[in-house]
């Protein structure tokens, strides 16, 4: 059976924290505000098969409160959700939106990381990156967004 799943997120920006996106740290003067490491765009993953798997949201699996999550990393976070998901990746097409840095340089290198962790061939991830146009919290470099829409079958 075929399934679909929607994912977003989006975290406040600030000085001094890493900018993680698709478990590689971006060079950025800001990073993301979070109890984990933050990737913005790995919970938009990871609550894009969730949703396909009618099985909850990041938070009910992985809350915030718990402090065996303080600064973990997202991506073993990722991989654990597919161990314990089995699913055929279809595809998966994400968008970033992010003011500064531009994220040209970096989608190849986020795409691979993500490939890697759902097992996938490259052609089966797509990562895409845009601005905001300086409007609202995203525009003004106060926050960053991720959206992840997955097909996969179970
Ligand atoms: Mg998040």
């Amino acid at each position: 059976m075929l399934r679909i799943g929607e994912g977003w997120d989006l975290h406040q920006l600030t000085e001094g924290r890493a900018l993680m996106l698709g478990g590689i740290e971006i060079p950025s003067s800001k990073g993301e505000v979070a109890h984990s490491d933050g990737d913005v765009l790995l919970h938009a993953v990871i609550d894009s098969i969730l949703g396909a798997c009618a099985d909850g949201d990041i938070g009910s699996h992985f809350p915030d409160t718990d402090p065996i999550y303080k600064d973990c990393k997202s991506i073993e976070l990722l991989k654990r959700v597919v161990a314990t998901h089995p699913f055929t990746l279809c595809n998966i097409d994400c968008t970033i939106t992010l003011q500064s840095p531009h994220l040209r340089p970096f989608i190849e290198s986020i795409r691979v990381s993500l490939s890697q962790a759902l097992g996938a061939q490259d052609n089966q991830v797509s990562i895409k990156a845009k601005t905001s146009e300086h409007l609202g919290p995203v525009g003004e470099g106060k926050a960053i967004e991720a959206r992840a829409v997955i097909l996969i079958e179970v």
